[in-house]
């Protein structure tokens, strides 16, 4: 496993890290202990919760569960900001929700602090003073060590670094976003922002919900139990022909140089500079196994380039 820093901060992360939306929803405790044990033992240090998974709760619940005895060794990031109740006051980022949240959520996963704490949307109604104020503050207060941003766009990464920087206030280190091979559109604004300012993003749904991992197959049923079997009709998006083509391209690169589609999948986000570490969710040790080993295919540069024409198509 490889390890780099966290955006540019000092705090060191697996390069494959364990997305945890699963954990409370289609893993219940059992399963969830033995995904983290097979993560750990795979050298896997990064947990990315929410408090909205789960649902409310329950995901940061099992992961605390599973990680007694074991804190030490992993690095735990989670959210808030998502609706955990009726209401505007469950929900945003305002000071007086989000200090109640941070406690609520150390509580359900049993530890003192959180590595890294993240917006999980911004939030067009409280100003980021606001919100960048009393993220430094459970920073001061040893609550969290780290603070970033998710579903921010590129002149939203900007316009929260000055604000930190003008109000010498701790700032975002990391930007959480939809990225993969079938879905590219954070190059744009997202990326340049983020080199800019220098945080590291986590790149959430690299598999692609399992269209990257080579278990779809255009023409045929999902697999039983699949996710994508079990979204039915909302499925769609995801088994489209544009995105079945470019599947069907990337998994022949990648044979012919004797690597599989998921290695592929891993391999070339981790082959970006930007990129701190690549939380994929998984609903089985098995997955996890694989998707640990599945990073470490060095792409040359003109590899590099051949996957980028190909994954535009
Ligand atoms: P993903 O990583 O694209 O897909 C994960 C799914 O792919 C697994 O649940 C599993 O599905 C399948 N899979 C994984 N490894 C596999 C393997 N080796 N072989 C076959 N199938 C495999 O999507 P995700 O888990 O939803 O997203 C990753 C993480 O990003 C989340 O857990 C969460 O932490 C974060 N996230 C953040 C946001 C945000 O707004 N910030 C939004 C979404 C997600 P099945 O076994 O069920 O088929």
């Amino acid at each position: 496993m490889e390890y780099r820093n966290l955006g540019s901060t000092g705090l060191k992360v697996s390069v494959v890290g364990i997305g945890c939306n699963n954990f409370g929803r289609r893993c219940d405790q059992g399963t969830t202990k033995s995904i983290v044990d097979k993560a750990i033992d795979s050298g896997i240090t990064l947990f990315d919760t929410a408090d909205a998974y789960g649902p409310t709760g329950l995901s940061e619940e099992y992961l605390g569960k599973a990680l007694q005895g074991r804190r030490q060794e992993t690095v735990i990031a989670s959210k808030f900001g998502s609706p955990m109740g009726e209401g505007d006051l469950m929900r945003g980022a305002s000071p007086r929700y989000l200090i109640n949240a941070v406690e609520a959520s150390l509580k359900r996963l049993d530890t003192d602090y959180l590595d890294l704490y993240q917006l999980h949307f911004p939030d067009a109604s409280t100003p980021i003073e606001e919100t960048l104020t009393a993220l430094d503050s459970l920073i001061r207060q040893g609550k969290v060590r780290y603070i970033g941003n998710s579903n921010f766009s590129g002149w939203q990464i900007a316009d929260a670094e000055w604000t930190a920087r003008s109000g010498n206030l701790n700032r975002f280190v990391t930007a959480q976003n939809l990225y993969s091979l079938l879905d590219r559109r954070i190059e744009r604004e997202v990326v340049p922002a983020c080199q800019r300012f220098g945080l590291g993003i986590l790149p959430y749904f690299p598999l692609a919900s399992g269209m990257l991992t080579g278990k779809y197959t255009r023409g045929e049923a999902p697999p039983q139990g699949s996710r994508l079997e079990q979204w039915g009709g909302r499925a769609a998006t995801a088994l489209s022909d544009r995105n079945f083509e470019i599947v069907e391209n990337l998994t022949a690169f990648a044979e012919e140089r004797e690597h599989s589609l998921l290695e592929l999948a891993f391999s070339w986000l981790a082959s970006l500079p930007y990129i701190s570490s690549v939380i994929a969710g998984a609903t089985s040790p098995d997955q996890v196994s694989a998707n640990a080993a599945a990073a470490s295919w060095k792409l040359s540069a003109e590899e590099q380039q051949q996957v980028a024409e190909i994954s535009k198509q």
